[in-house]
């Protein structure tokens, strides 16, 4: 079984469930609208993917540690993957968003000027010709253009606390629509020459969200990173093959989870000379099991230094109907009710004293474990 792996830099859960081409896959795809991002940016969020462990253990918890990713503790997706015999390709945003480790060739396209519909099509010919002479592939594609305007006209014209940007919510929210619409476009492209190629036969299609992004819902992040609340921290996860049966998975999974759902798929198993991962495999949702799990993510407040820190700030514990939110920077604690209050207005944590423990507890354990 081959592997192409799609990464939608920036794609919300919101836009994705309506969008056009989106839609036509999910249809096809054992789906996860609701996939609880260890970190809402791309690096920590990434690293976390393609090692099935949280940040605050494969050493990647913000946007500095890219380089301490310990590789040597955990291995990641393409690593498992190369030492199975595939040959393993990507096209990435940048050197930092991804561990490199097991990549034969790990190409960075210029997220202003390359044309990624055009770049990522050839670069599927070419895995059609390694499928001819017989060898399996893993061809990972970043798509990046939503980042791309978001720090044109968003990251680069406000702070996070402009009164501008936060007093146009709707125009935000607009601009984020074209920008999504030409996302949903380069999916239905890239996705129809994966089936005239005659791929989709014996490739298994992952594609994912890293993290959503805001258009001003919460005063003191104009796009992502700051906070940990659903904006932001809800990403997905679409599976698609031959061999797995369409289904919407309504409970929340986490991002962790991912690549043991692919090395279940693949049939490899764990190698004893890494430690074991937290993330647990999906296979069980996908052929219609219930199962809820408790997501933990961590982000990095800048306040108002217009860096991001050196180590996480924000740590939060979501259940399918709770969070529990602990701002590291200034000692305070938040509380939310999903299931009635899913914009995360009303802060329970004074109310709530049971829940809020409870939730207190089961982030400690997290932590500790
Ligand atoms: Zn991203």
């Amino acid at each position: 079984m081959n592997i192409v792996f799609i990464t939608m830099d920036g794609a919300r859960a919101d836009r994705i469930i309506k969008g056009k081409n989106y839609k036509k896959i999910i249809s096809q795809s054992a789906f996860f609208p609701k996939v609880i991002t260890y970190a809402p940016f791309t690096i920590s969020a990434m690293h976390a993917v393609f090692s099935g462990v949280y940040g605050f253990k494969n050493g990647v918890n913000s946007y500095w540690s890219s380089n301490n990713f310990k590789k040597e503790i955990y291995k990641t997706l393409p690593k498992f993957l190369k030492d199975t015999g595939y040959v393993t390709f990507g096209d990435s945003i940048n050197r930092l968003v991804l561990p490199s480790d097991g990549f034969d060739e790990l190409k960075i396209h210029d997220e202003l000027n390359d044309n990624l519909t055009e770049r990522h099509k050839l670069l599927l010919e070419k895995m059609e010709k390694l499928k001819q002479s017989g060898k399996k592939f893993f061809l990972y594609l970043h798509y990046s253009n939503i980042h791309t305007g978001i720090m044109q006209e968003v990251l680069k014209k406000h702070d996070n606390f402009s009164e501008e940007y936060f007093s146009n919510k709707e125009k935000n929210s607009h601009f984020y629509d074209k920008l999504f619409n030409n996302a949903d476009e380069y999916l239905g492209e890239i996705i129809n020459h994966f089936k005239n190629l005659g791929l989709d036969e014996d490739t298994l299609l992952v594609i994912i969200s890293d993290h959503g992004i805001s258009i001003g819902e919460k005063f003191g992040e104009r796009a992502y990173g700051v906070f940990c609340y659903d904006t932001t921290l809800i990403s997905t996860a679409l599976f698609c093959h031959p061999r797995i049966s369409p289904i919407t998975v309504k409970n929340q999974v986490r991002s962790i989870d991912i690549l043991p759902t692919i090395l279940e798929l693949l049939s490899i198993s764990h190698d004893k000379n890494y430690k074991e991962i937290d993330g647990i495999s999906l296979m069980p949702l996908i052929n219609g099991k219930e199962d809820k799990r408790i997501a933990f993510s961590q982000s990095g407040n800048p306040l108002n230094s217009g860096k991001p820190p050196k180590k996480p700030n924000v740590y939060a514990v979501r259940t399918d109907e709770w969070k529990y939110i602990k701002n590291i920077h200034n000692n305070t604690e938040e509380l939310y009710f999903l299931k009635d209050d899913p914009n995360e207005e009303i802060n329970l944590i004074n109310i709530e004293k049971e829940k809020s423990d409870e939730m207190r507890y089961q982030m400690n354990k997290i932590l500790n474990s």
